[in-house]
């Protein structure tokens, strides 16, 4: 699980980019933060990565306070838009990199990344490099690598912005898929509301720093807490 309890962020710039957020993600839950450009999103995220120090509030990963907990002692995995995978390992190392760092030992390597890449659908391209592969290819890549150390909590900062539209609602089905098969806890930031509205067990809507409405998409959509909601999303008045 995640908590943040009256979590707010103030940068050295003076902008107050989280303003006293409080939000639950349950164990196993795939939870939509959405909202504009701006609004906060990476830096809630990041706050839960450990990547950013609220400036006041807490954040709880499983009950227990994680404030001044290093990324590397959060049972976590990150993915950005931006795929970020080594240029010079092949896709196999690329996702057995956090095994290796691990110190797992080579043969048990080789069946996770099997049982991965299979999953993800690019068990055949495990000799290339990522110079050598699509967008949708790179960022299964990435995802593939981010979820091999089975962590508890996966966060997704706009992983499909970068993506056409045909490969986003192509990806959008196998990430929902490949989370709930897994039973990993998800935090996906998006600015989309249609990603949102598909990929969601339950949604966050965040406007300036924030927290607008949290709820099921149909609850958001059809019961919208505020007028800006309901705006944002299009629901029909
Ligand atoms: P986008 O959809 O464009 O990625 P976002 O919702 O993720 O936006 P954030 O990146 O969380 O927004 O930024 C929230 C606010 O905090 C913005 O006003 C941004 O300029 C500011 N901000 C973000 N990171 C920093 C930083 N390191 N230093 C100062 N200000 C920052
Ligand atoms: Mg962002």
């Amino acid at each position: 699980t995640v908590a943040l309890k009256d979590v707010t962020k103030v940068f050295r710039t003076g902008t107050l980019a989280v303003d006293r957020v409080n939000l639950d993600v349950d164990d196993g839950e795939f939870m939509v933060l959405l909202g504009p450009s701006g609004c906060g999103k990476s830096t809630v995220l990041r706050m839960v990565a450990g990547l950013e120090e609220p400036s006041s509030g807490a954040v709880f990963l499983n009950g227990e306070l994680a404030n001044d907990l290093p990324p590397r002692d959060r049972s976590v995995a990150m993915v950005f838009q931006d795929f970020a995978l080594y240029p010079h390992l092949s896709v196999g190392d690329n996702i057995a990199f956090p095994l290796r760092l691990a110190g797992l030992e080579p043969g048990r390597r080789g069946e996770r990344v099997a049982d991965v890449a299979g999953a993800l659908g690019i068990g055949d391209i495990l000799d290339r490099r990522p110079g050598q592969l699509s967008g949708g290819q790179r960022q299964r890549v990435a995802m593939g690598r981010a979820i091999v150390r089975r962590p508890e909590l996966f966060l997704m900062d706009e992983p499909l912005s970068n993506l056409d539209s045909g490969l986003r609602s192509e990806l959008r089905a196998e990430i929902s898929g490949l989370t709930r098969e897994l039973g990993v806890t998800t935090l996906y930031v998006t600015h989309d509301q249609t990603e949102a509205l598909t990929m969601a067990d339950r949604v966050a809507i965040m406007r300036k720093g924030i927290l607008q409405d949290v709820g099921t998409p149909s609850q958001v959509y059809g019961r919208p807490a505020t007028l800006y909601v309901a705006t944002f999303l299009g629901t029909p008045r």
